[in-house]
């Protein structure tokens, strides 16, 4: 016992430290991610704050990409500066910027791809060599892809970062966070979370575990509707523009298609019009519901001007393309048919 406690010996002794409901999971992200170790978090927001906690400290410096989620830029941009660590934001695209903003102290770079809301898509290979020729600790956050679609560490990812609670679990059940990666940075982030405390629960990682079964089948329905939706969408008049990974107009289609194994489940659109017509159009919609969740067996509408990134300052939402008629569909397992049906005629009524 005394040795489990100095935890020189491993074994089940309380659960905040260890569980076997969440060993088992571990295990499971491990192999679908192709990592060396893994840890579990009661959120995603858990997961990617306790890496920051158990790797950076005073004085260090992180790259991220402008466009992240609207509770990691605020930890980014509120939390992490009172404690001495400072962020540059860097557009996806413009490999030149990421090179001049790298500092001596630069330690760690945060990336999502698909990106939240654009569903922009940076090249893994190419932020693979970048991170290590600055010797960078390199992190995305695999969410919107799962390990079904997409496998960062194959691209010299350290660490992949997931929160449970979207499509891992997919059925709007648990929350929940995954991280998976170099061993000797997930025992840094251990020596962190046992004591702070983020634990995921027994019961949530269980339901995870489950939900893991039918990832790939859930997964291919998300992107057979998706890439459908998205298709008929880029015909309506109504919509401006629409973005999907896996189609041809996308601006990092092929990059897309190399790093992907499919589109994945997120449309974003924007509707001629702009915010009245937006809201109009979210008022009328039937079968797809309206909150700021995503990664659901039901399909779901997020306004994230007013919803989700709302607390960004307007110049940063324009940077990373989030204008007053940007709708984010996360689609659901329904009848691809019916979803069509119900966007257009939230379209037509709107109009
Ligand atoms: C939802 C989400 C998170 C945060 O996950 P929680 O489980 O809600 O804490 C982080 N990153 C992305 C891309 C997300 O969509």
């Amino acid at each position: 016992m005394e040795a489990m406690f100095a935890d020189e010996l491993e074994g089940n002794i309380y659960s905040r430290f260890s569980n076997p409901n969440v060993t088992e999971l571990i295990e499971k992200i491990k192999l679908l991610e192709g990592a060396e170790a893994g840890w579990a978090t009661a959120t995603g927001m858990a997961a990617i704050f306790s890496t920051f906690g158990a790797l950076l400290s005073q004085g260090d410096h992180v790259l991220a990409c402008r466009s992240v989620f609207g509770s990691t830029h605020n930890i980014l941009t509120k939390i992490l500066p009172s404690w001495g660590i400072e962020t540059t934001f860097v557009d996806f695209d413009d490999t030149k910027n990421w090179d001049k903003a790298v500092r001596k102290r630069t330690k760690l770079i945060f990336v999502e791809t698909p990106t939240n809301p654009g569903v922009d898509i940076i090249d893994l290979k190419w932020l693979g060599e970048f991170s290590s020729a600055h010797h960078l600790i390199n992190m995305v956050d695999n969410c919107f892809a799962t390990p079904y679609l997409q496998q960062p560490i194959k691209y010299g990812t350290d660490l992949v970062i997931h929160s449970a609670t979207k499509y891992l679990d997919g059925q709007g059940r648990v929350l929940g966070g995954l991280i998976a990666g170099k061993k000797h940075l997930i025992e840094k982030i251990n020596g962190f979370a046992r004591h702070s405390g983020p634990a995921l629960a027994p019961f949530n990682a269980w339901v995870i575990s489950k939900s893991l079964e039918t990832l790939a089948v859930r997964m291919d329905r998300h992107c057979e509707n998706a890439l459908s939706l998205s298709q008929r969408l880029e015909r309506l008049s109504q919509i401006e523009l629409v973005k999907y990974p896996f189609l041809p107009s996308h601006p990092q289609y092929k990059v897309a298609k190399k790093q992907m194994n499919a589109g994945e489940g997120i449309i974003s659109f924007v509707i001629a019009g702009g915010f009245k017509r937006a809201c109009i159009f979210l008022d009328h919609l039937d079968l797809v519901s309206l909150t700021a969740n995503l990664g659901d067996t039901r399909s779901i509408a997020t306004h994230p001007v007013s919803t989700t990134h709302a607390k960004l300052p307007t110049p940063d939402r324009i940077a990373i393309g989030i204008s007053p008629g940007l709708i984010r569909l996360s689609i659901g397992l329904e009848h691809v048919d019916d979803l069509y049906e119900d966007i257009e005629q939230a379209l037509r009524l709107g109009h």
